[in-house]
């Protein structure tokens, strides 16, 4: 879709300024592409330059990080910290680490993580960080190694009130404990509301673990309940089987769809009886082993490493493992197997080919930024828990959680109402998300 023309040459010079960043050009684009719109409902936004200043982060920080292999082998990887808006609130998003964590990485994820955390309501900003350390592979005491040499650079940028960060792929509660840990030795406060995420132990939040994919689960049900649908009895494939996958997985059996495939970067287990969680949780969160050896203990499962897991026949797709996972062809499949609603778990797991595909096939498509904000949102409980020194029960966070998602459900199905393209979600939540995070930053003047 081509551009609004006021939005054309800040587009261009996005690229022409960050060369080479194709994820980040590519969540740019999406967003752009959707605001049209409301950029001629909103002319006073463009006189302030709203647009250009939103897509260019606050801060970036990039620093060194070395550390010490169990072997004594020393290791150099690099750490960012992209602070990219705090007209909502503190800077809020995780840290991502895995092998493929370039600059351009943390800035499409910062972007996009503006977008969410205004959708969800709560007074966050927005950021996201990581580091090309890949945890595969590593004892405990090198990931603890690793963290603390993270957080010796980290910790001077961050604060409750500066910058929250979080997990996001390769990041769970057992680095926040470590990055926690640095933190507080270095700092000497015990300042809960620095990271979110963190175990129940030392000041976390019940359903945060379970956020993202419970969430994504409630988005999902809110859009089938739009068409007239539900959960109930429909064949669902959820790629991954980190913890955005796992929770998914729990609350889609809790509703009564029947997940049949997960996956992980080495290939897809099929389980038409439905995937074992108990299982899972075992090879993954315990033991952290690769996913082929569910068909070990499964014996009617089937293990596939060469295809795509989106030639699984499914009415429900929820892609929950890494950006540009569903592409064009994975689309066209899962369209001509009948799936009627597809939503991101992960952060822009569909390619822009596939997204096309999927909404001329009027399939009900959830972005991430809306559909997985489950995450984030848990994350702005816990902040607010911590600050009140409080800790609800399960139930109360849970029911908090789902308000949550159906609020961030209806402003996004109402905004594409009202521009006139029901129906469509990404427009939905690209358009509220700006309009929330532009007029802010309209009230603060040029900053
Ligand atoms: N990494 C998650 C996301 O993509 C969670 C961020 C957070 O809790 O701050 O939204």
């Amino acid at each position: 879709m081509p551009l609004h023309s006021e939005l054309e040459p800040i587009f261009d010079d996005v690229l022409s300024r960050n060369p080479g960043e194709v994820e980040f050009h590519q969540a740019v684009h999406e967003v752009l592409e959707s605001i049209g719109p409301a950029v001629d409902k909103h002319p006073e936004y463009a006189d302030a330059k709203i647009i250009k200043r939103i897509c260019e982060p606050e801060r970036q920080i990039i620093f060194r990080v070395p550390w010490e292999d169990d072997a004594g082998e020393i290791h150099i990887n690099r750490g960012f910290r992209v602070e990219f808006n705090s007209a909502l609130g503190p800077y809020k998003g995780g840290l991502r680490f895995h092998p493929s964590v370039l600059l351009g990485t943390v800035k499409f994820l910062g972007f996009e993580q503006v977008f969410k955390n205004a959708l969800t309501g709560l007074p966050i900003g927005g950021g996201k960080g990581g580091s090309d350390f890949d945890p595969k592979g590593c004892s405990d005491r090198e990931v603890m190694r690793f963290c603390q040499s993270f957080m010796t650079e980290l910790y001077r940028h961050i604060g409750e009130y500066t910058d929250v960060p979080a997990g996001d792929i390769g990041v769970g509660g057992r680095e926040i404990g470590f990055l926690f840990g640095q933190y507080k030795r270095i700092t000497n406060r015990y300042e809960s509301g620095v990271l979110t995420g963190k175990g129940l132990s030392f000041g976390g939040a019940q359903v945060r673990r379970e956020a993202t994919g419970y969430g994504c689960t409630y988005f999902v049900d809110e859009m089938l309940k739009a068409r007239g649908e539900s959960f109930d009895g429909k064949d669902v494939v959820v790629s991954g089987s980190g913890n955005v996958a796992i929770y998914t997985i729990e609350k889609v059996h809790q509703l009564g769809g029947r997940v049949v495939a997960c996956s992980d970067s080495s290939g897809y287990v099929r389980d038409e009886k439905g995937i074992d969680l108990t299982l899972l949780k075992e090879i993954k969160e315990t033991r952290r082993e690769r996913i082929g050896v569910y068909v070990d203990r499964r014996r009617d499962a089937d293990y596939v490493s060469d295809r795509s897991i989106w030639e699984v026949p499914c009415q429900v797709a929820i892609p929950s493992a890494t950006q540009n996972e569903l592409t064009e062809s994975d689309a066209l499949m899962l369209v001509r197997n009948g799936c009627i609603a597809v939503g991101e778990g992960a952060n822009m797991p569909t390619t822009p080919d596939g997204v096309r595909v999927l909404r001329e096939a009027g399939v009900s498509f959830g972005p991430g930024k809306a559909a997985n904000a489950g995450g984030v949102a848990a994350s702005a409980l816990e902040m607010q828990q911590n600050a009140s020194r409080d800790s609800w029960t399960f139930q109360h966070s849970e029911e908090r959680l789902r308000d949550i998602m159906q609020g961030i459900h209806a402003r996004c199905y109402e905004t594409a109402d009202e521009y006139g393209i029901p129906g469509d979600y990404v427009a939905g939540a690209n358009i509220s998300g700006y309009a929330r995070v532009a007029a802010a930053m309209l009230a603060l003047g040029l900053v």
